[in-house]
């Protein structure tokens, strides 16, 4: 058994091959362990550096005649991209996946087979192909495999976005292999998921690093809708003058027509999506790389690899599907460490869109379920009266004390004790049923209980129901918001095309009065002063 290179060692390959100064955050403790031959788990956030926790301990172990590692990573682009670097930098690598050609992978198989790989990149489908594991049975058994790195771990659960079948079939590389220690990074760290990374990969002994999600340089805040758009422009106007942003809106048409509408209000916006030529794709992103002040309107589609430090706002005109998305997203705020914002509006039509999203997928039950907690968690986020970085670290497992850069830190909130009206709500949709089982949105619902006379109030002979005008006491913006929580907390479900409204079993509890709901006093947003610069 060779030597475990020790800590000088490790500093001097950052230093020489990557060119950096110091290790940061928990990786120097990572990359020891595993270059020890420990397995480990390693959840970071984003941008936190998990290559480097792979490709040190890759490059040591090689020194010491371990010979090779591999390195299973779902994203061919990113393959590419490291491979590359790692050449570039004198590091022997290169990676299987369906663009080569057969000469081109045998290639690399020679390569590998002789042990002068330092590190191999491969998909995970490649690890079932039985001509490939016949080659790490040879490399196993001469001595020669030296490590696993398992990129992107959370794709073996089915409790994340992006589940891949292919990375079941990973555990075997722990029966099969059980001299090679084996390291899965991620940055999907919530609970479940990380159970589920640890059940499924055979992780059960791995020492479990979990960096701090906190991006304290972040402040966040979220808006209730009012007229969003007019909201961004303030927002923009009054905070982020000349600043570098990025506006998230969740559909094409809806990007198109914020940029068009910035733009026609002075700001210097530009349109990103999948639909637009890849040309006018790419001059688009380029501008906003290279020019300081561009605000990128865009959806999803624009972010994934795009390192501009400098951003100032990311800002969600549409709610995103759950806390992961948006903490990437607004992640991409303020990479240099100066401050930077995270602003968010939403309103009920989010909820009432996210859920029937999830409603109307063809996946199974199970899956649906799993989604729709993890909306749960988003819109409780959204409805918080308290720090918003204490829920979205506590999210991520980490506990942590209000941080005074958050909306509700700095403003405080009233809130209002809204038991007594959530109930008045629940019984109007209880009375609509038992009249007739006809189900009603949320606008008939808010005319009934404020006594408003229309059209179809009188149609229906609805002034005739004992919650007629029981809530004439508050304004419709109140009642909305009232709903929104109450369809947040799943006491109240949407229905079809109308988004009509029927009563979950949970609403029961509330109409006996044994869950207090506290919501917050609606607003006009404060008028809120410039960044100051967080130390
Ligand atoms: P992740 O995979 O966690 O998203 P990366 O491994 O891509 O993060 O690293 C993010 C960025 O941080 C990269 O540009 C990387 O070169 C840089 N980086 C990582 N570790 C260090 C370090 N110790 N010192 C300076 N820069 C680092
Ligand atoms: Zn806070």
């Amino acid at each position: 058994m060779s030597q475990i290179p020790h800590h000088p060692v490790l500093l001097n390959i950052l230093q020489e091959v990557f060119g950096y100064a110091a290790f940061r955050g928990a990786q120097e403790a990572i990359i020891q362990h595993v270059t020890g031959s420990g397995d480990a788990l390693v959840l970071m956030p984003t941008g936190g550096g998990k290559s480097l926790c792979y490709q040190i301990p890759a490059i040591a172990r090689h020194r010491a005649g371990q010979g090779v590692t591999v390195v299973v990573s779902p994203l061919i682009a990113l393959m590419h991209d490291q491979v590359g670097a790692l050449e570039e930098a004198g590091v022997h690598a290169a990676f299987l996946n369906s663009t080569l050609s057969n000469e081109q992978a045998s290639q690399v198989e020679r390569e590998m087979m002789r042990g002068r790989l330092v590190m191999l990149y491969a998909a995970p489908e490649r690890i079932t192909n039985p001509r490939f594991l016949a080659q790490l049975d040879s490399l196993y058994e001469r001595g020669l495999l030296s490590l696993f790195a398992i990129d992107e771990a959370h794709c073996v659960s089915q409790w994340g976005h992006d589940f891949r079948s292919e990375y079941l079939a990973l555990s075997l590389l722990h029966e099969r292999y059980p001299e090679v220690p084996r390291i899965a990074l991620t940055a999907t760290a919530d609970e479940l998921t990380r159970a589920d990374i640890i059940e499924r990969l055979r992780l059960e002994e791995a020492r479990v690093f979990i960096s701090s999600f906190d991006r304290p340089n972040i402040r966040y805040t979220i808006v209730e809708k009012d007229k969003p758009r007019e909201q961004l422009l303030r927002f923009i106007r009054e905070e982020h003058e000349m600043d570098a942003g990025v506006v998230y809106c969740q559909s094409r048409k809806k990007v198109e027509e914020t940029a068009d509408w910035l733009v026609s209000e002075g700001i210097k916006a530009l349109p990103y999506h999948a639909g637009l030529d890849a040309s006018l794709r790419q001059k688009h992103q380029d501008r906003f790389l290279r020019e300081d002040s561009i605000v990128m309107v865009a959806t999803i589609a624009f972010g994934m690899g795009i390192d501009k430090p400098d951003v100032r706002f990311v800002a969600h005109l549409d709610l995103p599907k759950n806390i992961e998305s948006y903490y990437q997203e607004t992640g991409r705020a303020g990479r240099d460490g100066e401050a930077a914002e995270a602003w968010m509006a939403y309103g009920l039509a989010d909820v009432v869109n996210q859920r029937r999203m999830i409603d109307e997928s063809p996946a199974g039950e199970e899956f649906k379920k799993g989604q729709r907690g993890k909306l749960d968690a988003l819109l409780a986020l959204a409805e918080a009266t308290d720090c918003r970085r204490v829920r979205l670290l506590a999210y991520f497992g980490e506990a942590s004390t209000s941080c005074g850069n958050c909306d509700n830190c700095l403003h405080p909130p009233a809130t209002w004790d809204a038991t007594e009206s959530a109930r008045k709500l629940l019984s109007c949709i209880y009375r609509f049923h038992q009249n007739g089982g006809q189900r009603f949105g949320a606008g008939h619902l808010i005319d009934v209980l404020r006594g408003k006379v229309t059209d179809k109030v009188t149609q229906y002979g609805h002034q005739s129901l004992s919650t007629w005008g029981v809530g004439a006491d508050l304004p419709e913006t109140q009642w909305r918001a009232v709903l929104r929580q109450l369809i947040s907390l799943g006491h109240v479900l949407t229905e079809g095309e109308y988004m009509t409204l029927a009563l979950a079993d949970s609403a029961r509890a509330v109409l006996k009065g044994e869950v207090q709901l506290l919501l917050r006093v609606p607003t006009v947003a404060p008028k809120r002063g410039k960044l100051s610069r967080v130390a």
